[in-house]
């Protein structure tokens, strides 16, 4: 049976041009970039050509570009990074990747006041919330761009506006956004944003956290001064360079495949609706463009998702770090949801290689599978 992945939220299938990219730099380039031989040199020279490349996608400066092992490294070191030895105040939101929840708990138990501002139905946050959280020992404020459950935008431009009127550091995590919506950092109010290799059709185990020049931060892997000192090891060049080339490939066909996927999407959710009992999560509009998350009144996401599996279908209840779990997702829960209707959000997500064609087959399983297990 043809396998239909709608999971990309989760992770993508590598790129083969990143692929072939890699497999080549890895036979050819393997030399240490600190070593002063010709071999290093290269190795060296490939380096800085990712950064700066990834630099121009994301209209930053090279220098401010840290490479970690993922999204979750790279959003450890930011949380942890500012507020490790000088605790003060943290304000976060309840819908957050567990990568930033998880940092924000252990921050709490290093003395760290987490405030978790919480969203509407729709998962909106209210910006007047926000600057009621403020306290003098306020030190960072930390939003996502995209949510990954639900596919929400959040206004990052407004937030860091505010933060930057109190003074306060701002991170994003950006994982979800990067190669989805064109980012622009030199125009963006914001001092730390998190990326990862995996979810842009790159490799697993490469990630990066952009530091604006002047923004200090304590490191979380001692070792040699590589990364500007701000993250030791010997860099993992084959997954720097497919990180960029990646991202390279998503910027190049950035509008199009927008468009693409906001049509087959929309198709996709259409075609869900007409299933009764069945409920959209998240803002209609200010939304990434391959997310939809539904649920099926009456019938638990791990019923639903074995059952599709089966039907060839790849999906998700969420966040995949969540799905093993069978509890209903934070993210829907802190909107409100009933705890039965969040007990059976399904994720939907698109990406580069899903047709119309598969979306039609998608639609056609997902509503015999509904029916029969509501029988
Ligand atoms: C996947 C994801 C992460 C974690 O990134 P990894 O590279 O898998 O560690 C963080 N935040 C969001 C929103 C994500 O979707």
């Amino acid at each position: 049976m043809h396998r239909i992945y709608l999971d990309y939220n989760a992770t993508t299938p590598i790129d083969p041009l990143v692929l072939e990219l890699m497999t080549k730099l890895m036979q050819d380039t393997f030399g240490n970039p600190s070593s002063l031989h010709r071999e290093g040199a290269q190795a060296s020279l490939r380096l800085n050509e990712a950064r700066e490349s990834m630099a121009r996608c994301l209209g930053c400066d090279p220098r401010e570009l840290v490479f970690t092992s993922g999204g979750t490294e790279a959003i450890n070191l930011a949380l942890k990074g500012v507020l490790k030895t000088t605790p003060g105040h943290l304000i976060t939101t309840a819908v957050e990747h567990q990568a930033v929840l998880q940092s924000a708990k252990w921050l709490e138990t290093r003395g760290v006041a987490v405030t978790h501002l919480g969203v509407s139905a729709l998962g909106e946050l209210d910006l007047g919330a926000l600057e009621q959280a403020f306290r003098p020992e306020t030190r960072l404020i930390s939003v996502m761009m995209a949510n990954n459950e639900i596919g929400n935008l959040y206004p990052i431009e407004a937030i860091g506006k505010i933060a930057r009127a109190h003074g306060v550091l701002f991170h994003v995590d950006g994982v979800q956004a990067l190669g989805k919506i064109p980012i622009c950092l030199k125009d963006l109010p914001v001092d730390l944003m998190s990326f990862s290799g995996h979810k842009i059709y790159g490799p697993k185990g490469i990630g990066l956290l952009y530091v604006r020049r002047g923004v200090k931060l304590e490191r979380l892997v001692d070792g040699g001064s590589q990364e500007m000192e701000q993250r030791g090891g010997t860099e993992n060049l084959a997954g720097i360079a497919g990180m960029a080339k990646a991202l390279e490939l998503c910027m190049a066909h950035l509008p199009e495949e927008i468009a693409r996927l906001t049509q087959l999407r929309d198709t996709l959710e259409q075609g869900l609706r007409a299933i009764p009992e069945t409920y959209v999560h998240g803002l209609p509009q200010q939304r990434i463009a391959n997310t939809l998350n539904v649920s099926f009144t009456g019938i638990t996401k791990e019923t639903i998702l074995l059952a599709l599996d089966r039907e060839g279908i790849a999906v998700s209840s969420g966040s995949a770090c969540a799905s093993g779990a069978i509890e209903p997702s934070h993210v829907l829960l802190a909107m409100g949801l009933p705890r039965g209707e969040a007990m059976g959000a399904v994720r939907f997500s698109l990406g580069r290689w899903t047709t119309g064609e598969e979306i039609g087959v998608a639609i056609e399983r997902v509503t015999k599978v509904v029916n029969q297990l509501r029988m």
